[in-house]
């Protein structure tokens, strides 16, 4: 299921245009508009899933293949070596501003720890 009023459902449906960079059956890979690494990738799944909050015994098999989707675009992108970065925000109080699940894949420079 897609929503029309989201604006990562639209990019699934490519009703909005994206830097797509990967795609399989149930998930897309595209570069995040405001990067903040030299790699930055959103991967997002095409069912409109809110927050990880909403996320039911029914997604595992697709929050597995996104782990070997990112595993796989690491390879890619040459991050497997130096080592990456791989975020969930959830909710407001993690800065979460696009209420569509997605995994953030930052690779490409020393990231610091911890976050802000
Ligand atoms: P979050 O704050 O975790 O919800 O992350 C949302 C991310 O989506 C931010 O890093 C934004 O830069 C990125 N973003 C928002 N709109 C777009 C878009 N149209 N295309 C690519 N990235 C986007």
């Amino acid at each position: 299921m897609t929503r029309a009023d989201c604006l990562f459902c639209r990019i699934a449906n490519r009703d909005l245009e994206a830097n797509v960079v990967g795609e399989t059956e149930s998930l897309l890979a595209f570069r995040d508009m405001n990067p903040q690494a030299p790699t930055h990738i959103l991967i997002i799944p095409k069912e409109h899933i809110p927050t990880l909050t909403d996320l039911t015994e029914s997604h595992t098999a697709l929050m597995g293949g996104a782990l070997h989707f990112i595993n796989r675009l690491a390879g890619q992108y040459q991050l497997s070596k130096g080592g990456y970065r791989v975020v969930i925000n959830c909710g407001p109080q993690a800065g979460q501003s696009v209420f569509h699940l997605h995994f953030h894949l930052l690779g490409g420079r020393q990231l610091s720890w911890p976050p802000g």
